[in-house]
């Protein structure tokens, strides 16, 4: 069998998806299929063919979801453009969402053309791959379907279909739609939500509020998570929030080389609002978004907003806190404290701008990169400060990846198969990023930064 649905989003009112039909494709091809992701759904290989994952062999009728979001700042209402769930998918007490990118107009396309262009779809299966494998919570891709029509971006490309799995795509935005468009809702869906990602609290009498906190601790330690890796998710709207902590919608996100926290590639981010170093701050502007969409329900139960604006209050401390105890850890610092010495390594990363992922592997293995920047005094002094208390080569290894999708060869692999038809340096890549905290030697272009100049001009895009 392929999927095993029980769709529980479809007992929810009416107003909060709506049933789609995938449009008609004549020969999807299946480009990638993720075989590891296939087993831990527990699904059958075989059964999966592109007709299925395509969306022309359904199971069930597929829906869209609704949802609203705040986009760079201000509030629209949205909805599933371009994505439709085919179903959710139970293994062993596990539920996903199988949704399908690219398959057409729904109710909530507006302009759009609810279609999706095959470099942007391997993008996504590519970023999402290499954050599984980096051990970030992140959506995962189950294929690439190339269809039969082509699209019109800023290049006339094949289209594709990607088959994104999640816990689910309930956002923040979702609250906001829901808060705003569907208020009489609000108290059912959120009860569906907690039951579904948050059981243990079902029985709490704070619930809500614990809610709140659960939601929030969850994206913090995503969002440390990207400061780790250096990732820029690049469109950090209310509506590509996850409500449970999963890394989603891989569009103009790049990693960063050189250590910058204005660093952003994504052309329509002018003003740098998901910059690398923002994206602490506008995750803290997010969920003041997402707690407002709570406070109807603080009005006539025992709870007050009140209590949800106290631990909007605890987001500096919880934040700083897994801050710190991640850099220790990038720096092999065992033991508490050491604030002092994560801030004057992070003064020296800024000054010196040097590249983040491997000035981690250059503490650890001095002489690792013949770059100049890791002879001078400056680096030797911090060097020797953080050994002091720290460089525990365990540590250090869990949480410092040797190899990142350099934004150049991630380039350079959608460019080949855009242009040839070749997929070969695109699973090149794939291969490396398969274990990201392996050292191999035969890889070492793999680690080597672009030019700054690459960085300097290079540009994402969204809607792609
Ligand atoms: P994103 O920036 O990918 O999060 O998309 C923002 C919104 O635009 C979402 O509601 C998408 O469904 C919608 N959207 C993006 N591209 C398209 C498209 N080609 N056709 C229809 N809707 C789209
Ligand atoms: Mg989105």
């Amino acid at each position: 069998m392929a999927f095993s649905f029980d769709t529980s989003y479809k007992e929810l009112d009416a107003k909060l998806y709506s049933r789609v039909t995938p449009k008609d494709i004549d020969d999807p091809e299946i480009l990638l299929f993720n075989e590891a992701l296939c087993d831990d759904l527990g699904i059958d290989a075989e059964a999966v063919t592109g007709q299925v994952l395509s969306g022309q062999e359904r199971l069930e009728e597929p829906i869209a979801q609704a949802y609203a979001g705040h986009q760079y700042g201000s509030f629209t209402v949205l909805g599933d453009g371009r994505a439709m769930i085919l179903g959710e998918h139970v293994h062993d007490g596990n539920r996903s969402d199988i949704q399908l990118k690219g398959s057409g107009r729904t109710p909530y396309s507006g302009s759009g053309d609810g279609k999706a262009t095959v470099s942007s779809m391997l993008r996504e299966y590519l970023y999402s791959f290499a954050m599984h494998k980096l051990g970030i919570k992140t959506s995962r891709s189950l294929a690439v379907i190339e269809t039969d029509e082509s699209v019109k971006r800023r290049q006339t490309e094949p289209g594709a279909i990607l088959v994104r799995v999640m816990n689910s795509h309930i956002r923040y935005g979702t609250f906001q739609y829901v808060a705003s468009r569907a208020p009489d809702e609000l108290e059912a869906f959120t009860e569906y939500v907690i039951d579904r990602h948050y059981p243990q609290l079902t029985d709490s009498d704070r619930k809500y509020v614990e809610f709140f906190d659960a939601v929030m601790r969850a994206s913090v330690a995503m969002v440390v998570d990207w400061l780790r890796v250096g990732f820029i998710h690049g469109v950090m709207n209310t509506d590509n929030m996850s409500i449970d902590g999963e890394t989603f919608d891989y569009g103009p996100c790049a990693f960063m080389n050189y250590y910058d926290e204005d660093a952003v590639f994504s052309s329509i981010d002018k003003h740098g609002r998901y910059a690398f170093g923002n994206q602490r701050k506008i995750l803290q502007w997010n969920l003041e978004r997402f707690a407002e969409s709570l406070q109807p329900l603080c009005t006539d139960s025992s709870i007050t907003f009140d209590e949800i604006e106290a631990r909007l209050d605890d987001f500096d401390d919880i934040f700083e806190a897994e801050y710190y105890t991640m850099m220790r850890q990038k720096l092999g610092i065992p033991a508490d404290g050491a604030e002092e010495i994560v801030d004057e390594f992070l003064d020296w990363l800024r000054s010196s701008g040097a590249d983040y992922t491997n000035t981690f592997l250059e503490l650890e293995n001095p002489g690792t990169f013949e770059d100049p920047i890791y002879a001078t005094a400056e680096f030797e002094e911090i060097r020797e400060q953080v050994a002091q208390v720290g460089l525990d080569e365990d540590l250090m290894q869990q949480a410092n990846p040797r190899y990142i999708p350099r934004n150049h060869l991630v380039e350079d692999a959608l460019t080949q198969y855009v242009e040839d038809r070749d997929l070969s340096r695109f699973r090149a890549l794939l291969d490396v990023l398969q274990h990201p905290y392996e050292s191999n030697e035969a890889t070492a272009r793999f680690q080597q930064p672009p030019p700054e100049a690459f960085d300097a001009e290079y540009t994402t895009y969204c809607n792609t």
